[in-house]
C-alpha cells in the first residue's frame, strides 16, 4: 500500500450503551490525521447526565451478568477475540490513521491486545481462591473471589487498541460490568473494537463506551455506582486521578509517564544494542510509555556506540504510517510536534552536543503531517531538561558513564520508575542491574520491555500510583473483592 492511500472521513465517534450506538450530546473535537493533516472525524463529548445514563444501565446489568456461570460469561470473549484475529488488519488501518503510527507497529499493539483476551478466558481457572477442609475442628474454610458492580478505564492516545484491553477482558470475565472512556485524540480505533464486542455477543449494557474529556472523566469518577477506575495517562493527570478517585472511595490504579534509561557496558554487543536503543526510543515516533531514551554508555565504548546509533537513526524511514517501508510514523498532533521540537531546542540550549538533528524531515506528499525524525543528542548530563522530562517524541540523549554502578545510581535518582534496560554480556552486571535498578520492568539485552499479558504490567515512583498492576493475575484481584465461607455442619 503506498503512502498515497487515499483516506475517506470516518463516521463521528459515538458512544456504544446498553447495546447499541448514540451519539453524545456536547460538542466535542475534530478528529485529525496526524499523517496527512487531513479532517478524518468529529468526536461529541459525553455529558454528566449521559455518564449518569450509562452507569445506571451498567448497574443494572451487572445484576444479572455476576449470576451468570464463569463458563458462560467467558464465550463472547471467545467470539471477541476470533472477531479480532479476523478483522485485524482493517482494524490496524483505522488505527495508523486514527493514531499516525506504523502499520506494523499497529498489528503488533493489536497482538498484544488479543493476548489479554485470551488470558482473561481463563477465568474459570485463574479466579479460583482456596478451600480447606478442616481449617478448623468440623469446620470447612472457602475464599472465593466476588465482582464488584461498575468499573471505568480512562485510556491515552498511545495505544488506543491495546491498553482497554490490558482491562476489558478481565473487568467482565470476572463478572463486573464496563465502562471505557478513550483518549478524545484518537478515538475512531475504539469504534472499531465496539462493532466488534457488540457482535460478539455480550448482554447489553455490561460493555459501554462513552467519549469525552476533563468533565466526562470527572463525572466517571465522581459518580456512587462506579466500584473502580483504571487510569492510563501522563504522571499528573494519573495523580490526579488516584487521589480524586480514592476520595471517592473507589478502587483506583492510575499508571503514569516516564523516563527510562538504557545502560550499555563495555561488554555489549554494540551493534545489537544499538539497533534496540534506537527502536526503543524512536518506535510509534517516540510516543510509548516503555520508550527508553536515555542512554548511559560505558567511557571506553561511548564514541562507537555513539557513531552507530547515529548510523543507524540515519537509515530510518519517516513517513505516512500507511507505507509499509514506513519506521516512523507521525506524531498525534500538531500541538504535540511542537512540544517535541521545544525539547530539542532546550537541549541545543542546555549545551547537549546535537549529532543528529530530525527537525528537517520532510515527507512528499505529505506536508501537513505532524514528522519528526529521529534526533540523538550527546553529552547529555543528568541535570539537562532533556535528561529528566518526558519528551514522547524519537529523541534520545546519550551520556558517557563512569560504570555500572554510576549508571544504576543515575537512574535511581530518576523520579519516574517504568523501565530500564541492561545491554551486557556479563551476568554479574545482569544480577546487580536486576538487583538494584529501581522500576517495573527491568530488561536484560531487550530494548523495550513490555511484558506478555499473563504477567502484570506497571511501573514505580511517579510512573504508577495503587497497587495492582495492569494485565495479567493484578487484574483478577482488582476486579474482584474476597469473601470466606466458614462452614460447620454438626450432625443433628
Ligand atoms: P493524558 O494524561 O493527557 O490523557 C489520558 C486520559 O486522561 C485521556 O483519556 C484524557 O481524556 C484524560 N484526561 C486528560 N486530562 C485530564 C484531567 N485533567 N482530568 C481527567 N481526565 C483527564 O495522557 P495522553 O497524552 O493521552 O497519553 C500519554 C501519556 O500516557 C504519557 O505520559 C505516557 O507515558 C503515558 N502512558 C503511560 C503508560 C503506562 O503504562 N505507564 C502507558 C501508556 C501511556
Amino acid at each position: 500500500m503506498g503512502s498515497t492511500e487515499t483516506q475517506s472521513e470516518h463516521e463521528p465517534a459515538r458512544n456504544y450503551v446498553n447495546g447499541g450506538w448514540r451519539t453524545p450530546a456536547e460538542e466535542g473535537l475534530d478528529i485529525i490525521n496526524p499523517a496527512t493533516g487531513a479532517h478524518l472525524s468529529t468526536v461529541p463529548f459525553t455529558s454528566r447526565e449521559e455518564v449518569d445514563e450509562v452507569v445506571a444501565t451498567a448497574r443494572d446489568a451487572f445484576e444479572d451478568w455476576s449470576r451468570r456461570p464463569v463458563e458462560e460469561r467467558i464465550q463472547p470473549l471467545f467470539r471477541f477475540k476470533q472477531l479480532l484475529e479476523e478483522r485485524q488488519d482493517e482494524i490496524a488501518r483505522t488505527l495508523v490513521q486514527d493514531h499516525g503510527k506504523t502499520l506494523k507497529e499497529a498489528r503488533g499493539e493489536l497482538r498484544r491486545g488479543i493476548e489479554n483476551v485470551e488470558v482473561a478466558c481463563g477465568i474459570p481457572t485463574t479466579m479460583q481462591a482456596g478451600h480447606l477442609p478442616n481449617a478448623a475442628p468440623a469446620i470447612d474454610e472457602t475464599a472465593v473471589r466476588k465482582p464488584l458492580g461498575v468499573f471505568a478505564a480512562i485510556t491515552p492516545f498511545n495505544f488506543p487498541g491495546m491498553i482497554p484491553l490490558w482491562f476489558l477482558p478481565y473487568a467482565v470475565a470476572t463478572g463486573n460490568s464496563f465502562v471505557l472512556k478513550p483518549s478524545e485524540q484518537d478515538p475512531l480505533t475504539a469504534q472499531r473494537l465496539f462493532e466488534l464486542i457488540d457482535e460478539a455477543g455480550f448482554p447489553d449494557g455490561v460493555i459501554n463506551l462513552i467519549n469525552g474529556g476533563v468533565d466526562t472523566v470527572n463525572a466517571l469518577i465522581e459518580h456512587d455506582d462506579v466500584a473502580g477506575i483504571s487510569f492510563v495517562g501522563s504522571t499528573p493527570v494519573a495523580e490526579l486521578i488516584y487521589e480524586k478517585a480514592a476520595a471517592n472511595g473507589k478502587r483506583v490504579q492510575a499508571q503514569g509517564g516516564a523516563k527510562n534509561h538504557i545502560i550499555v557496558t563495555e561488554s555489549a554487543d554494540l551493534e545489537f544494542a544499538a539497533e534496540k536503543t534506537v527502536s526503543s526510543a524512536c518506535a510509534c515516533a517516540g510516543e510509548r510509555c516503555l520508550a527508553n531514551d536515555v542512554v548511559l554508555v560505558e567511557e571506553s565504548v561511548y564514541g562507537e556506540f555513539a557513531d552507530l546509533v547515529v548510523t543507524i537513526a540515519e537509515d530510518q524511514t519517516v513517513g505516512n504510517g500507511l507505507d509499509e517501508d514506513t519506521d516512523i510514523g507521525a506524531l498525534i498532533s500538531r500541538e504535540h510536534e511542537q512540544r517535541v521540537r521545544n525539547y530539542i531546542q532546550t537541549g541545543i540550549e542546555e549545551g547537549a552536543t546535537l549529532l543528529r538533528d530530525g527537525r528537517d524531515v520532510t515527507v512528499a506528499g505529505h506536508e501537513g503531517g505532524n514528522f519528526l525524525g529521529p534526533t540523538v543528542f550527546g553529552d547529555v548530563t543528568e541535570d539537562m531538561v532533556i535528561s529528566r522530562e518526558e519528551i514522547f517524541g524519537p529523541v534520545l540523549g546519550l551520556s558517557p558513564v563512569a560504570d555500572l554502578d554510576s549508571a544504576i545510581e543515575r537512574l535511581n535518582n530518576s523520579k519516574f520508575g517504568n523501565a530500564a534496560s541492561l545491554f551486557t554480556t556479563s551476568g554479574v552486571d545482569a544480577n546487580a542491574f536486576k538487583h538494584e535498578a529501581e522500576a517495573g520492568n527491568l530488561g536484560v539485552n531487550v530494548g523495550t520491555v513490555g511484558p506478555m499479558a499473563f504477567f502484570h504490567f506497571g511501573g514505580r515512583k511517579a510512573s504508577f500510583f495503587g497497587d495492582l498492576h495492569a494485565q495479567g493475575e493484578d487484574m483478577i484481584h482488582f476486579y474482584t473483592d474476597k469473601t470466606i465461607y466458614i462452614e460447620r455442619w454438626p450432625d443433628a
